[in-house]
């Protein structure tokens, strides 16, 4: 446990200390990438525990993804030792849960009540046809929330019922969300529903970063923050911590031209001044970009014959990379099979995480020891994984439990969904089935200690970091990404450039960026230029890795038809 007391602060620089000791009211904290807006979150609220008799039962944090909350949660732990436990820490959607069992008759609910898993919902929705209210009738009928209906009843609910929304304003007294930028107009209402105009509500985050408003997301809330909640305190963090000076020039310049944050700074708190310039490919086709990142793999980490598995920072020539430190991110899901398939022939381990609506999966690991518990049971294994499902939902929904549990009955039901075509596939082979799970092959459960190049979606890729990051596919089309016929709005384009900066802003201490000139997509071959967001960068930034060479003339020809 680290040292509570007068220390606490002593890890932050001076605008984080502003940031973790405010006084209460709220708080708006905007921030950059790698500015450390986690550690200042928690050191907010360890201080405000520890140093002004905050009682931690009366915190609330809120952030987007298990992971972060899981991520959260432990920091917490590490700074507040037991106590931490007190502080509740959840997703919006745990949250939304939490209030929802705790009053579930009133919003309309029988106890007990689950989550549709994705069948139960296309089953609903085929009946009900576009009658939403019809839709949620069938659900109602087995039990059963939609997912989005986790933040929606909640609302609902406080919003008919003032003294309930004064015993929720009094159990949580102080709420912290990170990430704002990317709340939607659901999860807005809620926080101004459980937080009073003037209430402590600290919220971090980078509308920079904002790159979720296809799913409803909208930073304007973020921007009106000073109008909605009274006599607002606004800090401002500019230094970043995580990224080597070059890496952080690159992507103030790349935001430049879309920034939402006036005045903004990042300046690098690493100035190493042998800090590798940004890496440039221009590859020939996918499959030589591919290609590159195997080779640069290799080299870093030192040749697969003989790897190190030593995890170190490159600092300097002498020092290690092991696989676990390395990225690959990418705009779409349907670049990862090169990358893929080029490191894997290579003997080099590779985890792959997608980004679709239920990323993060701890419900997985209980699910498979429940699977090995009761094994022997008839059914099939599709079967058995739901009744597994059922079994952890009902035990993680006990009332001895902790207000946030590290897995919820959300979770397991997220996992059920997730694992039910595997179990399919395996038939009724639960060591193959398994085996599967423990390989990571269909199930994206990613794991940031496992020794293997990481391989992640941008919109997957918020929040983390990496000593190495490579940023594929850097072309028009691509990213940003444009569908055929159908060309960007200038509000996309701008979505498609921060979603850029977001994939810069992940490395700590070498970024590669590359474009393929030749690529496949939606079934031909196609001719590709790099991405305009290159043209806001210098060209001093960048050190030209090698190049496909001067295009074939009968290329250059066929590109001016
Ligand atoms: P993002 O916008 O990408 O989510 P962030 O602002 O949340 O970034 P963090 O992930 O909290 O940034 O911090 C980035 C890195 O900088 C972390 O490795 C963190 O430990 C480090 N860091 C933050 N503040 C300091 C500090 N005062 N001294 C040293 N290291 C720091
Ligand atoms: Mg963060």
């Amino acid at each position: 446990m680290e040292e509570v007391g007068t220390g606490l602060l002593d890890r932050l620089d001076a605008l984080q200390r502003v940031a973790a000791s405010a006084p209460g009211g709220p708080l708006l904290i905007v921030a950059g990438p790698g500015t450390g807006k986690t550690r200042t979150l928690t050191h907010r609220i360890a201080y405000l525990c520890a140093e002004l008799n905050v009682y931690p039962e009366h915190c609330l944090a809120i952030t987007f993804t298990r992971r972060a909350a899981e991520e959260l949660r432990e920091r917490l732990d590490g700074l507040l030792g037991p106590v931490a436990e007190d502080v509740t820490v959840a997703t919006f959607h745990s949250l939304g849960l939490s209030i929802l069992r705790d009053h579930a008759a009133a919003a309309g609910l029988a106890d007990g009540f689950g989550i549709a898993d994705d069948a139960q919902r296309a089953e609903a929705k085929t009946e009900a046809g576009e009658d939403r209210d019809a839709y949620v009738k069938l659900l109602r009928q087995q039990n059963l929330v939609d997912l989005d209906e986790l933040v929606e009843l909640p609302v609902a609910l406080l919003r008919d019922d003032p003294e309930l929304v004064e015993r929720y304003r009094d159990r949580w007294r102080w709420i912290f969300v990170d990430e704002y930028q990317d709340v939607d107009a659901v999860q807005y209402e809620l926080l101004r529903l459980l937080s009073p105009p003037d209430g402590n509500l600290c919220a971090i985050g980078d509308p920079d970063q904002a790159i979720y408003s296809f799913r409803g997301a909208d930073v304007t809330y973020f921007m009106r923050f000073s109008q909605d909640f009274t006599d607002a305190r606004l800090v401002r963090l500019t230094r970043n911590y995580r990224s080597a000076a070059p890496i952080v020039a690159t992507a103030v310049q790349a935001i430049a031209p879309s920034t939402l944050v006036r005045g903004r700074r990042l300046d690098p708190a690493r100035l190493d001044p042998e800090a590798a310039l940004v890496g440039l490919y221009a590859a020939g086709s996918a499959a030589d970009e591919a290609d590159f990142v195997r080779r640069t793999v290799d080299d870093l980490v030192g040749g697969v014959s003989h790897r190190s598995l030593d995890s170190g920072r490159i600092d300097g020539r002498s020092s290690t990379v092991s696989f676990s430190d390395v990225a690959v991110l990418y705009r779409t899901d349907a670049q990862a099979a090169a990358i893929v398939d080029a490191l894997s022939r290579a003997g080099i381990p590779v985890q792959k995480r997608s980004h679709n609506r239920l990323r993060d999966r701890p419900g997985v690991g209980a699910i498979a020891r429940e699977l090995r518990h009761a094994d022997g049971l008839g059914g099939s294994l599709a079967a058995r994984v739901r009744l597994a499902g059922q079994v952890l939902a009902q035990r993680f929904t006990a009332p001895t439990l902790d207000a946030a549990p590290t897995v919820t009955p959300e979770d397991v039901w997220a996992a059920v969904e997730v694992l039910t075509p595997l179990a399919q596939r395996c038939g009724d082979d639960l060591p193959l089935f398994l085996s599967q799970l423990a390989t990571g092959a269909e199930v994206d459960a990613l794991d940031p200690r496992a020794e293997a190049v990481t391989l992640l979606t941008l919109h997957a890729a918020k929040g983390l970091e990496f000593p190495v990051v490579f940023l594929v596919g850097c072309e028009d089309g691509l990213l940003p990404l444009r569908f055929p016929g159908k060309p960007a709005t200038d509000d996309e384009l701008a979505e498609e450039r921060r979603l850029f900066f977001v994939g810069l802003t992940r490395a700590q201490d070498r970024l590669y960026v590359s474009h393929a000139a030749r690529r496949t997509r939606f079934g031909t071959e196609r001719d590709c230029r790099p991405t305009q967001f290159l043209d806001a960068i210098d060209a001093g930034l960048f050190e030209r890795l090698g190049d496909a060479g001067p295009r074939k003339p009968k290329d250059r020809q066929l590109r001016l038809l």
